[in-house]
């Protein structure tokens, strides 16, 4: 029976597809602007350059700044070009850091935004945004920051590294999970959190064999996109929360965290959450998906342990702490014990119980 829902859907457009950056100035037009500001991370560059050769002269110009974990002081350097520039549209073309970059300008000016996603990380479809200053990482929820437009290309993905791809694909896979059982979650959003995670579930270990198998990126592309809707509808539970916890504490890498974390993460809510359990033993084709999940991180070849990313041995308690202190709603109480027991193995690298 379909227990009582609220959905609340953001607005998108989204363009999908192989070569759709082709699109590009149809797209900006359609949003009536005419210059725009394309980002990228340094490392992107190149990803950049096929943006401009598409606008030609809808281009003003480019800044290609854009850091992990949106950094205020960079936001400053680029709000002071897209002044000089008199820009009327961002254009961010990469991964999540640069996708921040976009939405903490458009939070700033109400410039709308064009994002073109190039991982599986999934903020372009999400009115959150986390800003980094001095070092303290804070996070906010506002609909200005919303893309308004996400045009997703599949040749984009290509130059993903295969292990890259498998972390990033397995950091959709956790929005999606949490979206089974987060505390609104909703028939809609089951149903997309199931076809996200079985066509990232079918596609990541193909990639990491074959990295430029376009049927595989199709699929994971696709799913990282369903993923992404979850994330930007639904709550967040305990995976969310030791994975901020660690990354915040540690300043342990954001899709490396989330890989080792998850299988964990699940298994100690899988007492707790039937429907979900029953969900993804359809979508992961397996009757023990912690398991199928700690599995599939060792195919794309990601660690699995938290101490090969860099986290202190006598760091487990405080992460407890951490969690225990300001914890996220979850469907299984937090139990000291059991999140340190958890959090042990998830340390060591063991295969979740
Ligand atoms: P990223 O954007 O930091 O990218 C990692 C590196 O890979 C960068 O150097 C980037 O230029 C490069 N890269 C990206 N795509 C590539 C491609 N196709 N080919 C070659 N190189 C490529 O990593 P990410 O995991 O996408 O994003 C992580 C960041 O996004 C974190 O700061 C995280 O907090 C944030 N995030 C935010 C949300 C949200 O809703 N606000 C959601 C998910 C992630």
């Amino acid at each position: 029976m379909i227990e009582p829902f609220v959905y609340t859907a953001l607005p998108a457009r989204v363009v999908f597809g192989r070569d759709t950056i082709d699109e590009l100035p149809a797209e900006v037009r359609r949003l009536g602007a005419g210059r725009v500001l394309i980002l990228t991370t340094p490392e992107q560059t190149a990803a950049g350059d096929l943006a401009a050769e598409r606008l030609g002269d809808l281009v003003a110009g480019r800044f290609s700044g854009a850091a992990m974990h949106t950094p205020t002081d960079v936001t400053k350097r680029a709000l002071d070009v897209v002044r000089a520039l008199d820009a009327d549209c961002l254009l961010a073309i990469g991964g999540g850091s640069t996708t921040g970059l976009g939405k903490a300008l458009a939070l700033r000016t109400d410039l709308p935004q064009v994002a073109v996603p190039t991982t599986y990380a999934g903020s372009e479809m999400t009115s959150i945004l986390g800003q980094t200053e001095h070092g303290r990482k804070t996070t906010l929820n506002d609909p200005a920051v919303l893309p308004e437009t996400v045009v997703y290309d599949v040749n984009l993905t290509l130059t993903l590294p295969p292990v890259l791809s498998g972390k990033s694909g397995i950091n959709a896979i956790a929005h999606a999970v949490e979206a089974l059982y987060a505390q609104n979650r909703n028939p809609i959003l089951s149903r997309l959190a199931e076809d996200g995670i079985a066509a990232l579930a079918r596609s990541l270990a193909r990639i990491a064999r074959d990295p430029n198998y376009i049927g595989a990126r199709t699929d994971a592309l696709y799913g990282a996109w369903l993923c992404a809707v979850c994330l930007g509808s639904a709550g967040v539970a305990l995976h969310h929360k030791l994975c901020h916890v660690l990354g915040g504490s540690f300043d342990l890498p954001h899709a490396d965290t989330h890989t080792a974390v998850l299988p964990h993460a699940l298994a100690y809510n899988a007492p707790a959450v039937a429907d979900a359990m029953q969900t993804l033993t359809r979508a992961l084709g397996s009757d023990d998906p912690a398991g199928a999940l700690f599995d599939l991180a060792r195919e794309v070849g990601a660690e699995t342990a938290l101490s090969e990313l860099g986290m202190p041995r006598d760091g487990i308690e405080r992460a407890v702490e951490l969690s225990l202190e300001n914890p996220y709603w979850n469907p299984r109480p937090l139990e000291r014990e059991a999140l340190t027991a958890t959090l042990r193995r998830a340390w060591s690298g063991e295969r979740p119980e």
